[in-house]
Protein backbone atom coordinates (compact mmCIF):
# COMPACT_ATOMS: atom_id res chain seq x y z
CA UNK A 1 0.00 0.00 0.00
CA UNK A 2 1.17 3.60 -1.07
CA UNK A 3 2.57 5.63 2.16
CA UNK A 4 0.13 8.47 2.73
CA UNK A 5 1.28 11.60 1.78
CA UNK A 6 2.99 14.24 4.15
CA UNK A 7 0.60 17.11 4.69
CA UNK A 8 2.86 20.52 5.09
CA UNK A 9 2.55 23.45 6.39
CA UNK A 10 4.04 26.72 5.84
CA UNK A 11 6.94 27.70 8.79
CA UNK A 12 6.93 30.92 9.91
CA UNK A 13 9.13 32.48 13.00
CA UNK A 14 10.11 28.93 13.87
CA UNK A 15 6.55 27.21 13.82
CA UNK A 16 4.95 24.94 11.28
CA UNK A 17 1.02 26.34 10.68
CA UNK A 18 -1.76 26.05 8.92
CA UNK A 19 -3.65 28.85 8.85
CA UNK A 20 -7.11 28.44 8.76
CA UNK A 21 -9.23 28.49 5.65
CA UNK A 22 -6.43 28.24 3.55
CA UNK A 23 -6.56 25.53 0.68
CA UNK A 24 -4.46 22.58 -0.37
CA UNK A 25 -2.23 21.77 -3.26
CA UNK A 26 -0.04 18.09 -3.59
CA UNK A 27 2.86 17.62 -5.74
CA UNK A 28 3.07 14.44 -8.09
CA UNK A 29 6.03 11.99 -8.98
CA UNK A 30 6.68 12.66 -12.68
CA UNK A 31 7.39 9.15 -13.53
CA UNK A 32 4.67 7.41 -12.06
CA UNK A 33 1.83 9.99 -10.89
CA UNK A 34 2.09 9.36 -7.16
CA UNK A 35 1.04 11.40 -5.11
CA UNK A 36 4.42 12.78 -2.57
CA UNK A 37 2.68 15.38 -0.28
CA UNK A 38 0.79 18.18 -0.04
CA UNK A 39 0.55 21.90 0.96
CA UNK A 40 -0.53 25.45 1.94
CA UNK A 41 -1.91 27.17 -0.71
CA UNK A 42 -0.35 30.52 0.14
CA UNK A 43 -1.75 33.74 0.50
CA UNK A 44 -0.97 36.93 0.74
CA UNK A 45 -1.58 37.18 4.38
CA UNK A 46 0.90 34.50 4.50
CA UNK A 47 3.21 36.58 3.11
CA UNK A 48 2.65 39.12 5.07
CA UNK A 49 3.17 37.32 8.19
CA UNK A 50 6.53 35.54 7.03
CA UNK A 51 7.93 39.21 6.20
CA UNK A 52 6.67 40.04 9.24
CA UNK A 53 8.56 37.03 11.21
CA UNK A 54 11.48 38.10 9.29
CA UNK A 55 11.78 41.69 10.10
CA UNK A 56 11.42 40.93 13.64
CA UNK A 57 14.36 38.08 13.90
CA UNK A 58 16.35 40.18 11.39
CA UNK A 59 18.31 42.89 14.91
CA UNK A 60 19.13 39.68 16.43
CA UNK A 61 20.72 37.64 13.52
CA UNK A 62 22.39 40.59 11.97
CA UNK A 63 24.33 41.23 15.52
CA UNK A 64 25.05 37.26 15.85
CA UNK A 65 28.90 37.01 14.43
CA UNK A 66 29.37 36.09 11.58
CA UNK A 67 31.56 32.77 12.36
CA UNK A 68 28.66 32.00 14.95
CA UNK A 69 25.88 32.13 11.93
CA UNK A 70 28.83 29.67 10.03
CA UNK A 71 27.87 27.27 12.83
CA UNK A 72 24.76 26.48 12.45
CA UNK A 73 25.24 26.40 9.03
CA UNK A 74 28.11 23.39 9.45
CA UNK A 75 25.23 22.23 11.17
CA UNK A 76 23.27 22.12 8.76
CA UNK A 77 25.48 20.92 5.99
CA UNK A 78 25.80 17.84 8.48
CA UNK A 79 22.36 17.20 9.12
CA UNK A 80 21.83 17.18 5.19
CA UNK A 81 25.18 15.04 4.82
CA UNK A 82 23.28 12.65 7.18
CA UNK A 83 20.08 12.83 5.55
CA UNK A 84 21.62 12.53 1.91
CA UNK A 85 20.52 9.45 0.46
CA UNK A 86 16.59 10.16 1.76
CA UNK A 87 16.77 13.64 0.89
CA UNK A 88 17.77 12.64 -2.63
CA UNK A 89 15.05 10.14 -3.10
CA UNK A 90 13.16 12.94 -2.35
CA UNK A 91 14.53 14.89 -5.28
CA UNK A 92 14.18 11.68 -7.85
CA UNK A 93 10.64 10.93 -6.80
CA UNK A 94 9.77 14.94 -6.80
CA UNK A 95 11.44 16.25 -9.96
CA UNK A 96 12.22 13.11 -11.54
CA UNK A 97 16.19 13.26 -12.06
CA UNK A 98 17.72 9.84 -12.18
CA UNK A 99 19.13 8.90 -8.61
CA UNK A 100 22.83 9.43 -8.97
CA UNK A 101 21.65 13.00 -10.22
CA UNK A 102 19.10 13.34 -7.12
CA UNK A 103 22.20 12.16 -4.59
CA UNK A 104 24.81 14.98 -6.63
CA UNK A 105 21.72 17.80 -6.29
CA UNK A 106 22.08 17.31 -2.54
CA UNK A 107 25.58 16.68 -2.39
CA UNK A 108 25.31 19.90 -4.28
CA UNK A 109 23.75 21.59 -1.23
CA UNK A 110 26.06 20.77 1.37
CA UNK A 111 28.91 21.49 -0.31
CA UNK A 112 27.17 25.03 -0.92
CA UNK A 113 26.83 25.30 2.91
CA UNK A 114 29.90 24.22 3.90
CA UNK A 115 31.23 26.73 1.90
CA UNK A 116 29.56 29.50 3.11
CA UNK A 117 29.63 28.41 6.93
CA UNK A 118 33.56 29.13 5.91
CA UNK A 119 32.69 32.48 4.74
CA UNK A 120 31.57 33.41 7.98
CA UNK A 121 35.07 33.42 8.93
CA UNK A 122 36.21 35.70 6.06
CA UNK A 123 33.03 38.37 5.13
CA UNK A 124 35.98 40.55 3.97
CA UNK A 125 35.70 44.39 3.50
CA UNK A 126 38.98 46.19 2.19
CA UNK A 127 41.20 48.79 3.23
CA UNK A 128 41.99 51.62 1.11
CA UNK A 129 44.44 54.65 1.72
CA UNK A 130 43.31 57.96 2.24
CA UNK A 131 44.64 60.93 0.20
CA UNK A 132 44.57 62.71 3.66
CA UNK A 133 46.99 62.00 6.22
CA UNK A 134 45.75 60.55 9.61
CA UNK A 135 42.58 59.49 8.34
CA UNK A 136 41.96 55.51 7.81
CA UNK A 137 39.51 54.40 5.31
CA UNK A 138 37.90 50.93 5.17
CA UNK A 139 34.79 49.42 3.77
CA UNK A 140 32.61 46.59 5.83
CA UNK A 141 29.72 44.04 4.87
CA UNK A 142 26.84 45.14 6.31
CA UNK A 143 22.93 42.66 5.40
CA UNK A 144 20.75 44.11 3.33
CA UNK A 145 17.92 42.64 5.59
CA UNK A 146 14.90 40.72 4.76
CA UNK A 147 15.14 38.53 1.14
CA UNK A 148 12.91 36.85 -0.32
CA UNK A 149 14.39 33.51 -2.57
CA UNK A 150 12.50 32.36 -5.55
CA UNK A 151 13.44 29.00 -6.82
CA UNK A 152 12.63 26.58 -9.57
CA UNK A 153 12.21 23.09 -9.84
CA UNK A 154 14.98 21.45 -11.59
CA UNK A 155 17.82 22.13 -8.88
CA UNK A 156 15.02 21.68 -5.70
CA UNK A 157 17.87 21.23 -3.08
CA UNK A 158 21.03 22.64 -4.95
CA UNK A 159 19.49 26.05 -5.69
CA UNK A 160 17.37 26.86 -2.89
CA UNK A 161 20.55 26.32 -0.16
CA UNK A 162 22.93 28.46 -2.85
CA UNK A 163 20.42 31.74 -2.16
CA UNK A 164 19.63 30.23 1.75
CA UNK A 165 22.96 29.77 2.84
CA UNK A 166 24.55 33.07 1.12
CA UNK A 167 21.82 35.31 2.60
CA UNK A 168 22.19 33.72 6.21
CA UNK A 169 26.06 34.01 6.13
CA UNK A 170 25.67 37.47 5.50
CA UNK A 171 23.06 38.47 8.37
CA UNK A 172 20.06 38.71 6.28
CA UNK A 173 16.65 36.82 6.74
CA UNK A 174 14.24 35.17 4.40
CA UNK A 175 11.24 34.48 2.81
CA UNK A 176 11.46 31.32 0.81
CA UNK A 177 9.16 30.17 -1.81
CA UNK A 178 10.03 26.99 -3.65
CA UNK A 179 8.68 26.05 -7.07
CA UNK A 180 5.37 24.48 -6.65
CA UNK A 181 5.77 21.54 -8.51
CA UNK A 182 8.84 20.62 -6.26
CA UNK A 183 8.06 22.14 -2.91
CA UNK A 184 8.48 19.08 -0.70
CA UNK A 185 12.44 19.54 -1.89
CA UNK A 186 11.92 23.00 -0.59
CA UNK A 187 10.20 21.58 2.85
CA UNK A 188 12.70 19.46 3.35
CA UNK A 189 15.25 22.32 2.84
CA UNK A 190 13.69 24.09 5.21
CA UNK A 191 13.73 21.09 7.96
CA UNK A 192 17.22 20.93 7.82
CA UNK A 193 17.98 24.52 8.23
CA UNK A 194 15.39 23.89 11.53
CA UNK A 195 16.77 20.82 12.77
CA UNK A 196 20.52 22.91 12.85
CA UNK A 197 19.04 25.59 14.94
CA UNK A 198 18.19 28.57 13.22
CA UNK A 199 16.97 30.58 15.30
CA UNK A 200 12.86 31.23 15.01
CA UNK A 201 11.89 33.74 12.07
CA UNK A 202 15.38 33.46 10.01
CA UNK A 203 14.37 31.28 7.63
CA UNK A 204 10.49 31.67 6.79
CA UNK A 205 9.00 29.22 4.27
CA UNK A 206 5.84 30.16 2.23
CA UNK A 207 4.16 27.63 -0.16
CA UNK A 208 1.70 28.84 -3.23
CA UNK A 209 1.65 29.71 -6.26
CA UNK A 210 4.03 32.44 -8.12
CA UNK A 211 1.10 34.53 -9.25
CA UNK A 212 0.57 34.73 -5.58
CA UNK A 213 2.91 34.31 -3.01
CA UNK A 214 5.62 35.21 -5.74
CA UNK A 215 3.79 38.20 -6.12
CA UNK A 216 3.03 39.44 -2.85
CA UNK A 217 6.70 38.97 -1.85
CA UNK A 218 8.20 40.81 -5.00
CA UNK A 219 5.42 43.37 -3.95
CA UNK A 220 6.16 43.92 -0.29
CA UNK A 221 7.88 47.21 0.73
CA UNK A 222 9.98 45.36 3.18
CA UNK A 223 11.65 42.56 1.18
CA UNK A 224 14.50 44.55 0.57
CA UNK A 225 16.44 41.72 -2.47
CA UNK A 226 15.02 39.49 -4.16
CA UNK A 227 16.97 36.25 -5.47
CA UNK A 228 15.08 34.90 -8.29
CA UNK A 229 15.96 31.61 -10.43
CA UNK A 230 13.77 30.60 -13.43
CA UNK A 231 12.52 31.25 -16.78
CA UNK A 232 13.07 34.90 -18.48
CA UNK A 233 9.66 36.06 -18.66
CA UNK A 234 9.20 35.15 -15.18
CA UNK A 235 12.23 37.55 -13.89
CA UNK A 236 11.49 40.22 -16.41
CA UNK A 237 8.40 40.82 -14.57
CA UNK A 238 10.07 40.42 -11.03
CA UNK A 239 12.84 43.36 -12.33
CA UNK A 240 10.09 45.59 -13.14
CA UNK A 241 7.77 45.12 -10.65
CA UNK A 242 11.28 44.84 -7.88
CA UNK A 243 13.10 47.96 -9.70
CA UNK A 244 9.65 50.42 -8.79
CA UNK A 245 10.51 49.73 -5.29
CA UNK A 246 14.23 50.32 -5.49
CA UNK A 247 15.01 46.81 -4.92
CA UNK A 248 18.34 44.88 -5.45
CA UNK A 249 17.22 41.96 -7.98
CA UNK A 250 19.37 38.91 -8.71
CA UNK A 251 18.29 37.12 -11.92
CA UNK A 252 19.33 33.55 -12.78
CA UNK A 253 17.50 33.21 -16.04
CA UNK A 254 17.53 30.64 -19.17
CA UNK A 255 20.35 29.43 -21.33
CA UNK A 256 20.78 27.96 -24.81
CA UNK A 257 24.17 26.51 -24.41
CA UNK A 258 26.37 24.98 -26.80
CA UNK A 259 29.15 22.62 -27.65
CA UNK A 260 31.21 23.10 -30.10
CA UNK A 261 33.50 20.02 -31.10
CA UNK A 262 36.54 21.09 -33.47
CA UNK A 263 37.93 18.49 -36.77
CA UNK A 264 41.09 18.18 -34.35
CA UNK A 265 38.65 17.07 -31.21
CA UNK A 266 38.87 13.82 -28.70
CA UNK A 267 35.70 12.87 -30.22
CA UNK A 268 35.13 10.18 -27.86
CA UNK A 269 35.28 12.49 -25.49
CA UNK A 270 33.56 14.83 -26.66
CA UNK A 271 30.73 12.32 -27.35
CA UNK A 272 30.55 11.97 -23.63
CA UNK A 273 29.93 15.51 -22.49
CA UNK A 274 27.64 16.22 -25.23
CA UNK A 275 25.24 12.87 -24.35
CA UNK A 276 25.58 14.36 -20.30
CA UNK A 277 25.21 17.31 -21.44
CA UNK A 278 22.19 17.14 -23.41
CA UNK A 279 20.10 14.12 -21.65
CA UNK A 280 21.66 14.81 -18.01
CA UNK A 281 18.29 16.16 -15.74
CA UNK A 282 16.19 15.35 -19.17
CA UNK A 283 17.43 18.70 -20.55
CA UNK A 284 16.23 20.40 -17.81
CA UNK A 285 19.59 22.28 -16.67
CA UNK A 286 19.96 25.95 -17.17
CA UNK A 287 23.13 24.77 -18.36
CA UNK A 288 21.71 21.96 -20.33
CA UNK A 289 23.39 21.52 -23.76
CA UNK A 290 20.98 22.38 -26.24
CA UNK A 291 23.01 23.10 -29.51
CA UNK A 292 25.54 20.71 -30.50
CA UNK A 293 27.73 22.98 -33.40
CA UNK A 294 30.15 20.28 -35.45
CA UNK A 295 32.83 21.14 -37.68
CA UNK A 296 31.97 19.79 -40.87
CA UNK A 297 34.94 17.76 -41.57
CA UNK A 298 34.17 14.94 -38.43
CA UNK A 299 30.24 16.45 -38.56
CA UNK A 300 28.95 12.62 -40.58
CA UNK A 301 31.11 10.77 -38.52
CA UNK A 302 30.15 12.62 -34.82
CA UNK A 303 26.65 12.22 -35.67
CA UNK A 304 26.79 8.44 -36.32
CA UNK A 305 28.75 8.42 -33.23
CA UNK A 306 26.28 10.16 -31.54
CA UNK A 307 23.02 8.51 -32.87
CA UNK A 308 24.87 4.58 -31.96
CA UNK A 309 25.16 6.31 -28.49
CA UNK A 310 21.26 7.46 -28.15
CA UNK A 311 19.77 4.36 -29.40
CA UNK A 312 20.99 2.64 -26.67
CA UNK A 313 19.92 5.13 -23.71
CA UNK A 314 17.96 3.27 -21.48
CA UNK A 315 14.76 5.79 -20.83
CA UNK A 316 12.61 4.53 -17.45
CA UNK A 317 12.11 4.80 -13.83
CA UNK A 318 14.86 7.28 -12.24
CA UNK A 319 15.05 5.51 -9.05
CA UNK A 320 16.85 2.40 -11.20
CA UNK A 321 20.14 2.99 -11.78
CA UNK A 322 20.89 1.34 -14.84
CA UNK A 323 18.52 4.32 -16.41
CA UNK A 324 19.93 7.01 -18.04
CA UNK A 325 17.45 9.48 -18.61
CA UNK A 326 14.07 9.88 -16.33
CA UNK A 327 10.74 11.04 -16.78
CA UNK A 328 10.52 15.51 -17.67
CA UNK A 329 9.61 16.76 -14.48
CA UNK A 330 5.67 17.47 -15.12
CA UNK A 331 3.01 17.78 -17.70
CA UNK A 332 3.91 21.31 -18.60
CA UNK A 333 7.04 20.31 -19.38
CA UNK A 334 6.05 17.51 -21.52
CA UNK A 335 3.46 19.96 -23.74
CA UNK A 336 5.82 22.40 -24.18
CA UNK A 337 8.76 20.07 -25.41
CA UNK A 338 6.59 18.33 -27.66
CA UNK A 339 5.47 21.69 -29.08
CA UNK A 340 8.99 22.98 -29.41
CA UNK A 341 9.57 19.20 -31.54
CA UNK A 342 6.64 20.03 -33.73
CA UNK A 343 7.72 23.47 -34.54
CA UNK A 344 11.13 21.92 -35.14
CA UNK A 345 9.15 19.68 -37.90
CA UNK A 346 7.91 22.27 -39.07
CA UNK A 347 10.51 25.08 -40.06
CA UNK A 348 12.37 21.88 -41.61
CA UNK A 349 14.34 20.39 -39.24
CA UNK A 350 15.48 16.80 -40.08
CA UNK A 351 14.27 14.80 -36.80
CA UNK A 352 17.45 12.28 -36.23
CA UNK A 353 16.34 10.65 -33.26
CA UNK A 354 13.15 10.61 -30.79
CA UNK A 355 10.77 13.42 -31.14
CA UNK A 356 7.80 11.28 -29.90
CA UNK A 357 6.26 10.96 -26.33
CA UNK A 358 7.14 7.19 -24.43
CA UNK A 359 3.82 5.52 -23.39
CA UNK A 360 2.86 2.07 -22.77
CA UNK A 361 4.30 -0.24 -20.03
CA UNK A 362 6.28 1.43 -17.62
CA UNK A 363 5.89 4.76 -19.18
CA UNK A 364 2.23 5.15 -18.99
CA UNK A 365 1.59 7.13 -15.98
CA UNK A 366 4.40 9.46 -16.50
CA UNK A 367 6.07 12.21 -18.29
CA UNK A 368 8.36 10.72 -20.81
CA UNK A 369 10.13 12.16 -23.97
CA UNK A 370 12.27 10.29 -25.82
CA UNK A 371 15.77 11.43 -26.08
CA UNK A 372 15.59 13.82 -29.54
CA UNK A 373 18.02 14.77 -32.14
CA UNK A 374 17.59 17.28 -34.84
CA UNK A 375 19.68 18.42 -37.79
CA UNK A 376 19.01 22.03 -37.22
CA UNK A 377 19.56 25.71 -39.44
CA UNK A 378 21.13 27.99 -37.60
CA UNK A 379 18.64 30.99 -37.01
CA UNK A 380 15.94 28.38 -36.31
CA UNK A 381 13.09 28.59 -33.28
CA UNK A 382 15.01 25.18 -32.34
CA UNK A 383 18.62 26.75 -32.67
CA UNK A 384 17.58 29.35 -30.85
CA UNK A 385 15.11 29.39 -28.30
CA UNK A 386 15.66 27.34 -24.70
CA UNK A 387 13.02 24.41 -24.78
CA UNK A 388 14.65 22.64 -21.52
CA UNK A 389 13.96 19.31 -22.34
CA UNK A 390 16.21 16.72 -23.80
CA UNK A 391 16.07 18.26 -27.16
CA UNK A 392 19.43 18.68 -29.02
CA UNK A 393 20.15 20.98 -31.99
CA UNK A 394 23.06 20.20 -34.21
CA UNK A 395 24.86 22.14 -36.57
CA UNK A 396 27.18 22.59 -38.97
CA UNK A 397 30.05 24.92 -39.60
CA UNK A 398 32.88 25.51 -41.43
CA UNK A 399 35.68 26.61 -39.27
CA UNK A 400 36.29 28.43 -35.69
CA UNK A 401 34.79 31.63 -36.72
CA UNK A 402 31.90 30.47 -38.05
CA UNK A 403 31.25 28.52 -34.79
CA UNK A 404 32.08 31.28 -32.66
CA UNK A 405 29.56 33.18 -34.39
CA UNK A 406 26.98 31.02 -34.70
CA UNK A 407 27.54 30.11 -30.50
CA UNK A 408 27.03 33.94 -29.84
CA UNK A 409 24.29 34.64 -32.21
CA UNK A 410 21.84 33.92 -29.49
CA UNK A 411 19.65 35.88 -26.91
CA UNK A 412 21.26 33.65 -24.07
CA UNK A 413 24.81 33.45 -22.45
CA UNK A 414 24.56 31.07 -19.78
CA UNK A 415 27.09 28.40 -20.36
CA UNK A 416 29.88 27.49 -23.41
CA UNK A 417 32.33 24.45 -24.16
CA UNK A 418 34.50 23.72 -27.52
CA UNK A 419 36.45 20.63 -27.51
CA UNK A 420 39.87 21.07 -29.61
CA UNK A 421 43.28 20.01 -29.07
CA UNK A 422 44.68 23.51 -30.28
CA UNK A 423 45.70 25.57 -27.00
CA UNK A 424 45.47 28.51 -28.87
CA UNK A 425 41.84 27.87 -30.08
CA UNK A 426 41.25 26.76 -26.27
CA UNK A 427 42.52 30.43 -25.54
CA UNK A 428 40.55 31.90 -28.09
CA UNK A 429 37.35 30.27 -27.04
CA UNK A 430 37.62 31.09 -23.38
CA UNK A 431 37.75 34.52 -24.56
CA UNK A 432 35.40 34.94 -27.28
CA UNK A 433 32.12 33.25 -26.12
CA UNK A 434 29.58 34.97 -25.20
CA UNK A 435 28.44 33.33 -21.66
CA UNK A 436 29.33 33.48 -18.40
CA UNK A 437 30.72 29.94 -18.60
CA UNK A 438 33.33 28.25 -20.49
CA UNK A 439 34.40 25.41 -20.19
CA UNK A 440 37.16 23.79 -22.14
CA UNK A 441 36.97 19.84 -23.62
CA UNK A 442 34.39 19.49 -20.91
CA UNK A 443 30.76 19.40 -21.04
CA UNK A 444 28.65 23.00 -20.38
CA UNK A 445 27.43 21.42 -16.98
CA UNK A 446 29.89 20.90 -14.17
CA UNK A 447 29.30 23.85 -11.78
CA UNK A 448 31.33 23.70 -8.50
CA UNK A 449 30.13 25.84 -5.43
CA UNK A 450 33.46 28.07 -4.90
CA UNK A 451 33.48 29.20 -8.71
CA UNK A 452 30.77 32.02 -9.63
CA UNK A 453 28.53 31.06 -11.35
CA UNK A 454 25.78 33.07 -13.76
CA UNK A 455 25.17 34.53 -17.27
CA UNK A 456 25.04 37.84 -19.61
CA UNK A 457 22.55 38.88 -22.00
CA UNK A 458 19.15 37.36 -21.34
CA UNK A 459 20.07 34.59 -18.78
CA UNK A 460 20.56 37.35 -16.07
CA UNK A 461 21.17 40.96 -14.92
CA UNK A 462 24.61 40.83 -14.11
CA UNK A 463 25.15 39.04 -10.75
CA UNK A 464 26.54 36.13 -10.01
CA UNK A 465 25.86 33.06 -7.76
CA UNK A 466 28.20 30.87 -5.67
CA UNK A 467 31.80 31.52 -4.80
CA UNK A 468 32.43 34.69 -2.81
CA UNK A 469 30.58 36.35 -6.04
CA UNK A 470 27.42 35.14 -4.04
CA UNK A 471 28.38 37.64 -0.71
CA UNK A 472 28.55 40.70 -3.08
CA UNK A 473 24.59 39.66 -3.87
CA UNK A 474 23.33 39.92 0.17
CA UNK A 475 25.31 42.78 1.51
CA UNK A 476 25.53 46.08 1.38
CA UNK A 477 29.07 48.30 1.27
CA UNK A 478 29.61 50.33 4.03
CA UNK A 479 32.46 52.88 3.37
CA UNK A 480 33.88 54.18 6.54
CA UNK A 481 36.22 57.11 7.30
CA UNK A 482 38.61 57.29 10.61
CA UNK A 483 39.98 60.73 10.63
CA UNK A 484 41.99 61.09 13.89
CA UNK A 485 44.45 64.05 12.86
CA UNK A 486 41.79 66.19 15.67
CA UNK A 487 41.34 68.92 12.82
CA UNK A 488 38.45 69.08 9.71
CA UNK A 489 40.73 67.88 6.86
CA UNK A 490 38.77 68.74 3.29
CA UNK A 491 39.32 66.00 0.72
CA UNK A 492 40.00 67.50 -3.02
CA UNK A 493 40.00 71.23 -1.29
CA UNK A 494 42.89 71.32 1.64
CA UNK A 495 46.67 72.07 -0.75
CA UNK A 496 48.18 69.56 -1.92
P1 LIG B 1 9.48 29.87 -13.62
O1 LIG B 1 8.18 29.40 -14.14
O2 LIG B 1 9.95 31.23 -14.03
O3 LIG B 1 9.35 29.79 -12.01
C1 LIG B 1 10.42 30.07 -11.17
C2 LIG B 1 9.88 30.46 -9.80
O4 LIG B 1 9.17 31.70 -9.91
C3 LIG B 1 8.88 29.46 -9.23
O5 LIG B 1 9.04 29.40 -7.83
C4 LIG B 1 7.54 30.10 -9.59
O6 LIG B 1 6.48 29.68 -8.77
C5 LIG B 1 7.88 31.56 -9.36
N1 LIG B 1 6.97 32.50 -10.01
C6 LIG B 1 6.12 32.28 -11.04
N2 LIG B 1 5.44 33.42 -11.34
C7 LIG B 1 5.88 34.37 -10.47
C8 LIG B 1 5.57 35.74 -10.27
N3 LIG B 1 4.67 36.37 -11.01
N4 LIG B 1 6.21 36.43 -9.30
C9 LIG B 1 7.16 35.81 -8.54
N5 LIG B 1 7.48 34.51 -8.67
C10 LIG B 1 6.86 33.80 -9.63
O7 LIG B 1 10.66 28.89 -13.97
P2 LIG B 1 10.72 27.29 -13.80
O8 LIG B 1 9.87 26.69 -14.87
O9 LIG B 1 10.47 26.93 -12.38
O10 LIG B 1 12.26 27.01 -14.11
C11 LIG B 1 12.77 26.84 -15.39
C12 LIG B 1 13.58 28.06 -15.81
O11 LIG B 1 14.56 28.35 -14.82
C13 LIG B 1 14.36 27.81 -17.10
O12 LIG B 1 14.25 28.93 -17.95
C14 LIG B 1 15.80 27.65 -16.62
O13 LIG B 1 16.78 27.98 -17.57
C15 LIG B 1 15.82 28.59 -15.45
N6 LIG B 1 16.92 28.26 -14.54
C16 LIG B 1 18.00 29.10 -14.50
C17 LIG B 1 19.08 28.80 -13.69
C18 LIG B 1 20.27 29.73 -13.60
O14 LIG B 1 20.99 29.65 -12.63
N7 LIG B 1 20.51 30.58 -14.58
C19 LIG B 1 19.06 27.64 -12.91
C20 LIG B 1 17.95 26.80 -12.99
C21 LIG B 1 16.88 27.13 -13.81
P3 LIG B 1 5.53 28.45 -9.22
O15 LIG B 1 6.38 27.26 -9.25
O16 LIG B 1 4.51 28.43 -8.15
O17 LIG B 1 4.98 28.82 -10.57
Amino acid sequence: MAAEPQKFGLFIGGKWVTPKGTQRFSTRNPATGEELASFVAGRPEDVTAAVSAAQKAFPEWRATPAPKRGEILLRAAAVLRERKEEVGRIVTREMGKVIAEGRGDVQEAIDFIEYMAGEGRRLAGETIPSELRSKFCLTVRQPKGVVACITPWNFPTAIPNWKIAAALICGNTIVFKPASNTAYCGAEVVKVYEAAGVPPGVLNFVTGSGAIVGNALVADPRVRAISFTGGVETGRDVYVRGAQQLKMVHLELGGKNPEIVMDDAELPLALEGVLFGAFGTSGQRCTATSRLILHEKIYDEFLKMLVERVDRFVVGDPMDPKVDMGPVASADQEKKILEYIAIGKKEGGRLVRGGTKLTGGPYEKGFFVAPTIFETKHGSRLSKEEIFGPVLSVIKVKDYAEAVRVANDVDYGLSSSIYTRDVNRAFRAMDELEAGITYINAPTIGAEVQLPFGGVKNTGNGGREAGSAAIDEFTELKTVFVDFSRRLQKAQIDPR
